[in-house]
């Protein structure tokens, strides 16, 4: 890393010092489950003037998964990813529109056929050929085709690009389908979550460009650093599920202690996602749907979100065994302590938060969820 690039990357973000610097390269290592030996590569990817192309189109959508990049509270997240990236064509941020977009569209992807980055936000619609879903005069179904044939690389971003998600809810009358079935022959990574956390779309793009390849992905083709286990595996009120107590209805006493939510129908114990442990909108301790008193969705799973109803209770699997019994001391209003959870969740997928977690503080907030990660 030399000292010209390091300084660009340093003025956006904020004056950041080389050593916070190269902590964040080591945690971001340690959030790919990478040992933090691979630190420096991470560091000349990100500091690297190189920028891949991206293009990221839009399809049966509700542009939420953008809006959860852009709205994040310090520029950190943002300016990473766009100082990463050469965001070409995304079809809510251009400022063409109409041919002079499309016209820019078509440049980019002809003059960089075979390197960009694809990401795909939205469901594809397949009913009547497509129709219901049309931009610029074609069927959205047939630019993924065309532009995705083209894409180095393809990203099916949100759990509608990646299984339909709710516009491919029962009785789903446009057909929408996620990516990989109009790109058959293409590996497509998924970052299912309605919004996805975009700290795992950082961490997607770190790893492809530190080391010219995707992540290791699981069976649904989600990378393992963030869909490697389950969110009951991880989350805050385990020490209350694993103690018998428990939220009946919204509001009742269990509710208003923070027990656990699984009789309110919480998907945690059958949906792979750290959202424990990243949270979001880096708005502090607690921001995920548990943590402030909601049910899991299980947007993050396929068959799970979208499909099973709300309140319908999941079963229980291969959840990590019970190493004993936390002391539990909640006050009104207040969830499990971090250090019970951890000691009943187990540290391993804890890590997974840390990246996004000292991220956070680079923007200038102290994350009491730091103790997790401990
Ligand atoms: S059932 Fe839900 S709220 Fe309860 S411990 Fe599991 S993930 Fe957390």
């Amino acid at each position: 890393m030399n000292k010209k690039d390091f300084k660009r990357v340093q003025d956006r973000l904020g004056g950041v010092s080389r050593r916070d610097f190269m902590k964040l390269c080591s945690t971001l290592a340690a959030t790919m489950a990478l040992s933090t030996t691979v630190a420096p590569k991470i560091a000349n990817a990100i500091t690297s003037p190189t920028r891949p192309p991206v293009i990221w189109i839009h399809g049966s959508e509700c542009t939420g998964c953008s809006m959860s990049l852009l709205r994040s509270e310090h520029p950190t997240l943002e300016t990473l990813i766009f100082d990463l990236i050469s965001l070409d064509f995304h079809e809510t941020l251009s400022a063409g529109a109409g041919h002079q977009a499309e016209e820019a569209l078509h440049k980019s992807v002809s003059e960089n056929a075979g390197k960009f980055i694809l990401v795909i936000e939205g469901a594809i619609p397949l009913a009547n050929e497509g129709i219901f879903c049309r931009i610029a005069g074609h069927n959205f179904v047939d630019v993924v085709k065309d532009i995705g044939e083209q894409a180095g690389a393809v990203i099916a971003i949100g759990s509608c690009a990646t299984w339909g998600g709710v516009a491919a809810m029962d009785p789903n009358p446009t057909g929408c389908v996620g990516v990989d079935e109009v790109l058959p022959d293409t590996q497509v990574i998924a970052l299912p979550g309605c919004p996805p956390n975009p700290y795992n779309l950082l961490s997607t793009i770190i790893h492809y460009l530190t080391f010219k390849k995707m992540p290791a992905l699981d069976d649904e083709n989600r990378p393992k650093f963030a869909y490697g286990r389950l969110i009951h595996e991880h989350c805050e009120r385990r020490p209350h599920f694993d103690n018998g107590r428990f939220a009946r209805k919204f509001g009742d006493e269990g509710h208003r202690q923070g027990y656990c939510l699984y009789y309110l129908g919480c998907k945690g114990p059958v949906t792979h996602a750290n959202c424990s442990t990243s949270q979001f909108g880096d708005a502090g301790s607690g921001c995920w749907p548990v943590g402030i008193g909601h049910p899991c969705f299980g947007c993050a799973e396929k068959g799970v979100g979208f499909n099973v109803p709300q309140f319908t209770t999941s079963p229980v699997i291969h959840t990590t065994p019970v190493a004993g019994h936390a002391p539990i001391t909640v006050e009104r209003g207040e969830g499990a302590s971090s250090g019970s959870s951890a000691l009943m969740a187990g540290i391993a997928g804890a890590a997974i938060g840390a990246g996004a977690v000292f991220t956070a503080k680079l923007g200038g907030k102290e994350d009491k969820n730091e103790n997790k990660e401990a």
